[in-house]
């Protein structure tokens, strides 16, 4: 642990440009973008590791992804690629192929890195409208080309680099096939090709769409939906050794940059203290001229003690994400010789197509590899298997027999769907809401973000405005949430937004321009 907080005497409290709360992806993403960028940065995690919904724990001798298991944006193109070039040379990253194994009753599916080769498979099945299946993914292409676009390059969401609006005008003509899927439901495109019946597309779709844009396709908004489910064709990939490794190399970077990074370090209070912030961790009061929270926005109520009311932008989020999902989690060690691939890999699994993707009814399974001998006792791979589980108008007194119920269903799915993984079990353990909730302290265990269910207010949050003077929200709350990647890019775009503070900017000792993502590796941080 380092102090580069300079102290205004000997016993003023140390003082940060920005002091960011919670080291999860948003956390760990606004607070190198501002110690690239020259700012004083204090970074605090709670928990003893970096990562949150997004981190590799170790337990009884396995170490094992918490949440997030399958990420985009690991190509050397992509920003997390972009900074393990720069900053973790020698992380590994593995591109599965099959990107997923879907098992579905009547049908499976290798969800190929290729959106071609998915055409391909789709059409070769038996009584597939072929035409449609080529028109929809033609459009969901064309589509997804353009919203990636902008994920790929934070400067040309707001705030603006210099020449995006440029930028803009020439894309105007590849926007302009978005505005009749604006505010409406996957579903109307699906009609509109004539494949909104066809259970095996219908399917897979909703199953992608659950996962990212945390609803089905009857509700899931089309352009979010139509972007997200290029996911797999993003060279979607995972980390050797747990996502972990990755959050572990970008907290090392911001400290290596000069940040102040502190594990451990629960932030108990915030309050507003002048122009500034003070916070309070570890029996110490710090003070920061802002702060990043990446926190859900009740939790950020709590901890700032705001009545309701007091910040009507925080109380609109709260609400969203209160209709959200927990999630439902099965921790397992199996046999390895239960697996005939000896690499890491991803099996989702439906078990009723005719039912919601949720509550047991649809599995995500990730399988470590043998060449991951540090993530399970010798002879075991580790399984982290998931479901959405919704707690919502359930009274406290019924919940825990409803995560029981849902954990029996996710064991029965797996036994019926994937016996010989089931056979192969030797350990188990369980989590709920309440787990997520004690680990990472996110309200009611809410993880996932907001669910993008169609409708035009989700392109009211597209400007990373604060919340209260001086204070920025990161994460899966606010835009473009619900990601690994989607919460790092908000959090690179949130501290350029702090960055170009004027007020902020005339503190800054020397401020290097802010450099564009796509900048090649400087020398720094080897
Ligand atoms: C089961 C599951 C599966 C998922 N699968 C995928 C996937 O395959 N691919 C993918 O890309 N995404 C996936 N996601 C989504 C992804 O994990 C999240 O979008 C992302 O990790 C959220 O990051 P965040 O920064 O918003 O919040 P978090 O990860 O929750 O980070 C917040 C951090 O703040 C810390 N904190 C909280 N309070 C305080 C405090 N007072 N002081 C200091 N620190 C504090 C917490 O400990 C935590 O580390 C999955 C999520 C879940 C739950």
């Amino acid at each position: 642990m380092s102090h580069h907080g300079h102290t205004g005497g000997p016993l003023a409290p140390p003082r940060f440009d920005v002091a960011v709360i919670g080291a999860g992806f948003g956390g760990l993403a606004a607070a190198l973008t501002l110690a690239e960028g020259g700012a004083r940065v204090l970074l605090c995690e709670a928990l003893s590791y970096p990562g949150g919904c997004a981190s590799t724990f170790s337990r009884r001798g396995y170490r094992f992804e918490a949440g997030a298991t399958l990420f985009s944006g690991l190509a050397p193109d992509g920003l997390f690629g972009r900074w393990i070039q720069r900053y973790a040379p020698a992380l590994e990253v593995r591109f599965p192929d099959p990107v997923i194994a879907l098992r579905a009753p009547g049908f499976t599916l290798d969800l190929p890195p290729r959106p071609e080769d998915l055409v391909a498979q789709l059409c070769a099945m038996p009584g597939a409208p072929v035409a449609g299946i080529r028109s929809f993914f033609a459009e969901q292409q064309q589509v997804a080309a353009t919203l990636w676009g902008l994920f790929d390059d934070p400067g040309l969401l707001p705030p603006f680099r210099e020449g995006a609006l440029l930028d803009h005008l020439r894309r105007l003509p590849r926007y302009l096939p978005l505005l009749r899927l604006v505010g409406r439901p996957l579903v109307h495109a699906l009609r509109r090709h004539g494949v909104a019946d066809w259970t095996p597309l219908r399917a897979t779709l909703d199953a992608s769409c659950q996962i990212s844009v945390q609803c089905g396709v009857d509700e899931a908004e089309a352009p979010f939906a139509m972007a997200a489910l290029d996911y797999p064709f993003r060279q979607a990939g995972h980390v050797r050794g747990g996502i972990g490794r990755l959050a572990w190399a970008l907290a090392r970077a911001v400290e290596r940059l000069g940040g102040d990074v502190r594990m451990a370090a629960r932030v108990r209070h915030l309050a507003r203290d002048g122009e500034g912030w003070a916070l309070d961790v570890r029996g110490e009061t710090v003070r920061a001229e802002r702060v990043v929270a990446n926190l859900l926005p009740q939790d950020l109520q709590r901890l700032a003690a705001v009545p309701p009311g007091a910040w009507p932008r925080l109380d609109r989020l709260a609400a969203q994400v209160a209709e959200g999902w927990g999630a439902a989690m099965l921790y397992l060690g199996v046999d390895s010789s239960t697996f005939d691939r000896r690499e890491a890999h991803h099996i989702e699994i439906i078990d009723d197509t005719s039912a919601p993707l949720i509550e047991g009814n649809h599995l995500f399974c990730s399988i470590s590899g043998a060449d991951e001998p540090d993530r399970a006792p010798p002879g075991q791979r580790t399984v982290t298997v998931s479901t959405h589980l919704s707690l919502q108008g359930c009274p406290p007194d019924q919940r825990a027999a409803r995560v029981q119920a849902v954990q029996d269903r996710m064991r029965d799915v797996l036994q019926r769907r994937a016996p010989k993984l089931w056979a192969g079990v030797r350990v188990e353990m369980p989590a709920s809401p309440r787990t997520f909730q004690r680990f990472t302290r996110r309200h009611a265990g809410l993880v996932g973000g907001i669910p993008r269910r169609a409708g035009l207010h989700h392109y009211a949050g597209l400007l990373p405005r604060p919340v209260a003077p001086g204070l920025h929200l990161v994460g899966d709350s606010v835009f473009p949430g619900q990601s690994t990647l989607a919460v790092a890019i908000g959090g690179v775009k949130v501290a350029r937004a702090v960055l170009g503070d004027a007020a902020l900017q005339q503190s800054l000792i020397s401020l290097p321009a802010p450099r564009p993502a796509s900048d090649p590796a400087p020398s720094t941080g080897r």
